[in-house]
């Protein structure tokens, strides 16, 4: 009888214990993607945050009539809400940034292959030329809240607003005074704080062959933005080719860059998102590069035959596989 309530007791401890300081966690799915949300602390604000997402996502989806993208998209101007100008905004600051290898008006490329609508097909080369010179981010003009684009230009923020969402969702936790969260938004991470336990956030980047396993483990503690690309992800294969949803918006092809995946690690869930985006467009020779000339990121790139390349203060958290090590 004292052996059982020794037990209980021991039970109830260690289920107490948890329930203090583990976290409260819910799945959704939203944007396309599967989204887990955990909140150590008060259970509500985790519905609250799955409210501000579905918010966000009707926002800036190309589909949904009642968002402020469709409305731009449909009639070439709008007056956006201060935060779809915002991500506007930051979006065309990327896309300069990375000379266009990130670029927000891909839409009409990612409609021709039939990625919207779940439709994939492989457009012909003509109809391809065709729509090229509507694709570049000086077709979108941003004044205040107002938004006009020309040229035939149309908006896909699917490579940057899971990100800001991300971003959005933790600011909002924060601002409700909560010290720790996790948010895990399809390829995107991002954490807020460090455990109860004090124990380090460990994060798995998918294996590009078996998305379903990790390759390798980035380990950190504090609050972090991590976001891979992959080419893995959304992808139809056609007469043998496979063909995949992240697009060059020079030739309007799915980048050929030679990488299965590209994992950037920063602070700011926004620029994580659209950066994976582009170093995954770039390649690795391009990708180092550019890091070499940036200071406000780092990245694991994956090629296609298997390699991983982590820039320095990537290297620094990665584990589980073998790497190599890019210097600045
Ligand atoms: P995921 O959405 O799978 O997390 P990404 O963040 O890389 O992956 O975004 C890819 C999506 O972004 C595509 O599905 C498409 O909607 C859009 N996109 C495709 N190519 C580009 C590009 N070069 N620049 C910006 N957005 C892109
Ligand atoms: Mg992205």
């Amino acid at each position: 009888m004292k052996k059982i309530a020794a037990l209980m007791l021991l039970l109830c401890l260690l289920l107490g214990g948890c329930a203090k300081s583990g976290p409260v966690e819910t799945e959704i799915f939203a944007m396309d993607t599967y989204m887990r949300i955990r909140v150590w602390g008060d259970s509500g604000l985790v519905s609250d945050v799955c409210d501000e997402i579905y918010r966000l996502e009707t926002l800036f989806s190309v589909t949904d009539e009642k968002g402020e993208i469709f409305a731009l998209n449909r009639d070439g101007k709008a007056a956006l809400s201060a935060e779809t100008a915002e991500l506007l905004a930051k979006a065309a600051a990327l896309s300069e940034r990375t000379g266009g290898a990130f670029d927000p008006t891909v839409y009409p490329l990612v409609r021709a292959w039939g990625f919207t609508a779940d439709e994939q097909r492989v457009p012909a080369q003509d109809e391809l030329s065709a729509l090229l010179p509507s694709v570049g981010v000086e077709h979108l003009q941003l004044n205040g809240t107002e938004a006009v684009l020309t040229g035939g230009a149309q908006l896909d923020l699917g490579g940057i607003a899971k990100g800001y969402t991300a971003q959005k969702c933790l600011l909002y936790l924060e601002n409700e005074g909560v010290q720790t969260a996790m948010v895990s938004l399809g390829g995107n991470v991002q954490t807020l704080g460090t455990k109860p336990d004090g124990s380090a956030w460990v994060i798995g980047i998918a294996d590009p062959n078996e998305p379903s396993e990790a390759v390798a483990t980035l380990t950190f503690t504090g609050s972090m933005a991590l976001v891979t690309s992959g080419g893995y992800q959304r992808c139809f294969e056609k007469d043998g080719v496979r063909y995949h949803h992240i697009l060059d918006p020079e030739t309007g092809l799915p980048a050929g860059s030679g990488l299965a995946s590209v994992t950037v690690i920063t602070s700011d869930g926004t620029t994580a998102d659209a950066l994976s985006t582009a170093l995954f467009v770039m390649g690795l020779e391009k990708g180092a590069e550019f890091w070499r000339g940036s200071d406000d990121f780092e990245a694991v790139f994956i090629t296609q035959e298997g390699k991983i390349v982590a820039t320095e203060g990537a290297a620094a958290m990665l584990g589980g596989c073998e790497f190599e090590v890019l210097a600045r």
